[in-house]
């Protein structure tokens, strides 16, 4: 499939097909596509000043910087890059200059997805991502997402940090039980490692609020963004709060690309547009429609429903989530086969009701096709 172009919700392929865009860019495309306020911001940036050495500051760099830690709610730094693995690999960097050679090793979930550069790799539990690329350079344990005792086995004074995604998205958008961030929190506290959320997928709205963490109110040491923050336009951040902004000296780590000024205009027109239109508030409203109408659904193929916000993810009783994809396509609709039996929906936050309902309504017929397809994959 070949797209060509989109607007709001919807895009187009070479041959003119239409089709609602459920995947949003992979939890990119906050404000759908072509949405005015970013091609004003993008277009309006690029003929004033496109790009600019990182030997000096740039005004949209800056104010990006101050509008997110607003928005954390900290004090701290903010480092731009232009992906999420380079997120990571400026907070694993951070993470090693802090802790010092003692402390051998960082921790990580299993199941989890941090990227495919070979330091986020290494973070990465994810089987599939990580076969053929070891062995790593650097130690990371991983541990059973969600366990309280996992954590407290590995988390000791040689632990340097621990990484986390506070909904895991690439798992197929998975919550962990209440209270286990704040556990992270209160172990890595007691033995002097830092703690980061990888808020890469999670941030910037699509759960509901500006942040996954902000539903259990617990501040990581160090944060990542990208996929939403830039709408469409590469950028990424990695924010040291408090003190752990001060870890890096000048000359530490830099990008040559990393918060190019149209990418941050991109980003301002993002934030804005979800303060202004109350799309925290529709990523809930809409999100919330979303998933008690695929969960009244009454199917065989149909195990369940989870989620949070405008990202939820359709259980199969069979791995048959390609087959989904697939017939969903052919009617119209854009999800993603995150795990061979979990379909993905992570839409743009200005997805209305109508077009939340419009999937509601034709997923049914679509399982029935992919149940009775025998062509579908069994693993992926
Ligand atoms: C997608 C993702 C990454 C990697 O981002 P890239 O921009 O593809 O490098 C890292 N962490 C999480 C949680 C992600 O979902």
């Amino acid at each position: 499939m070949v797209v060509l172009e989109g607007q709001g919700c919807v895009v187009t392929d070479a041959d003119g097909r239409a089709y609602l865009d459920l995947i949003g860019g992979l939890a990119v495309s906050t404000l759908g596509h072509a949405h005015p306020a970013l091609v004003q911001a993008v277009t309006g940036q690029v003929a004033r000043l496109a790009h600019i050495s990182n030997l000096s500051l740039h005004e949209q760099e800056v104010r990006l910087a101050e509008r997110l830690l607003a928005l954390v709610g900290t004090e701290g730094r903010v480092f731009f890059a232009n992906s999420g693995a380079e997120a990571n690999e400026a907070a694993f960097k951070l993470v090693r200059k802090h802790a010092g050679a003692d402390r051998t090793y960082v921790v990580a979930a299993r199941d989890s997805f941090h990227g495919r550069t070979m330091g986020a790799l290494s973070l990465t539990g994810a089987a599939r991502a990580r076969q053929s690329f070891e062995p790593f350079c650097a130690e990371v344990r991983h541990v059973a997402y969600g366990s309280v005792d996992e954590l407290r086995s590995v988390v000791t004074p040689q632990c340097a940090a621990v990484f986390l995604e506070p909904v895991q998205g690439e798992a197929g958008v998975i919550s962990p039980p209440p209270g286990y961030l704040r556990a992270a929190r209160e172990l890595c506290d007691s033995v002097g490692a830092v703690l980061v959320f990888d808020e890469v997928q999670s941030g910037i709205g699509r759960t509901g609020l500006w942040f996954a963490h902000q539903h259990e109110g617990v501040l990581p040491d160090v944060l990542t963004l990208a996929k939403g923050l830039g709408g469409g336009l590469p950028i990424s951040a990695c924010i040291g709060l408090g003190r752990y902004g001060l870890v890096f000296d000048q000359g530490d780590h830099g990008s040559t690309f990393g918060g190019n000024p149209v990418s941050c205009a991109a980003a301002h027109a993002v934030l804005d547009t979800v303060e202004g239109d109350g799309l925290l508030e529709n990523a809930t409203k809409t999100g919330a429609l979303l998933a008690s109408g695929l969960a009244a659904i009454d199917h065989p193929l149909l195990a369940g429903v989870r989620g949070i916000g405008l990202w939820q993810a359709v259980r199969l009783t069979e791995p048959r989530a390609r087959s989904v994809e697939t017939h969903a396509r052919q009617a119209g609709f854009l999800i993603n086969a995150v795990q061979p039996d979990v379909v993905r929906l992570s839409p743009p936050l200005i997805l209305d009701a109508d077009e939340a309902q419009s999937f509601v309504d034709a997923l049914p017929e679509l399982m029935t096709t992919a149940l009775t397809d025998p062509a579908h994959e069994v693993a992926r």
